[in-house]
């Protein structure tokens, strides 16, 4: 699909919470979440996310001024695949405001934009681009199945030194993954652990 350059963007919902996930883990962040995702992952949990007709076209204006409502300045653009669209003009109005402006992506889609920190998600159905790999601060494979950590293991082998390495159960099989990954960080200890704390939480 090509990206479309645009002053509104398919917003599903925007909500003020807290990262549950990777290295932003436990801080106050405004989620906005966008519409529109081809990536097909079966454990999708915001498959009503996949189709951007589904939600309404948001002018950018309308979209920071509600971030800015809420006191933390961190803001977390996740979808959907957000970089499906180009975020040139989303991301210099959060910044002009003040926002860091941090990214959840499967790497499908070429980046664009003004973004603090990339957490690169990539997924098994729809390979990722290959400037992912240097560009990017935090890797998060999402472990469905046993074979996933092989996986990991050779995205891992691509992605530059500081990168932050993540390894997070997929949430309906976390009780199966989850000793499987503490095991596989103890022997591999460049990774971590990630958990989905807002589930456990029960917070957005
Ligand atoms: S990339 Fe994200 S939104 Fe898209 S199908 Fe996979 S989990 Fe769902």
């Amino acid at each position: 699909m090509e990206v479309v350059t645009q002053q509104a963007l398919p917003l599903m919902e925007a909500f003020y919470t807290l990262q549950g996930e990777g290295y932003y883990q436990g801080q106050a962040a405004y989620f906005i979440r966008l519409g529109g995702c081809d990536v097909g992952c079966v454990w999708c949990d915001v498959k009503d996310s996949w189709d951007a007709t589904q939600h309404p076209l948001t002018p950018i204006e309308a979209i920071v001024d509600k971030a800015l409502q809420h006191p933390a300045r961190l803001v977390v653009i996740t979808g959907g695949e957000p970089l499906m669209y180009d975020l040139t003009s989303l991301t210099q109005a959060l910044k002009e405001a003040g926002f860091q402006i941090n990214v959840e992506t499967s790497g499908a889609y070429p980046l664009s934009g003004h973004l603090d920190w990339i957490c690169f998600s990539p997924k098994k159905f729809k390979a990722p681009l290959e400037e992912f790999f240097q560009a990017s601060h935090e890797l998060k494979v999402v472990i469905y199945h046993t074979s996933d950590l092989a996986w990991a293991a050779s995205l891992a082998a691509k992605m530059h030194d500081d990168c932050t390495l993540y390894l997070q159960p997929e949430w309906s099989k976390a009780n199966q993954m989850l000793p499987l990954i503490v095991d596989y960080v103890k022997l591999h200890p460049r990774w971590r652990v990630s958990l989905q704390t807002h589930k456990y939480m029960e917070i957005p």
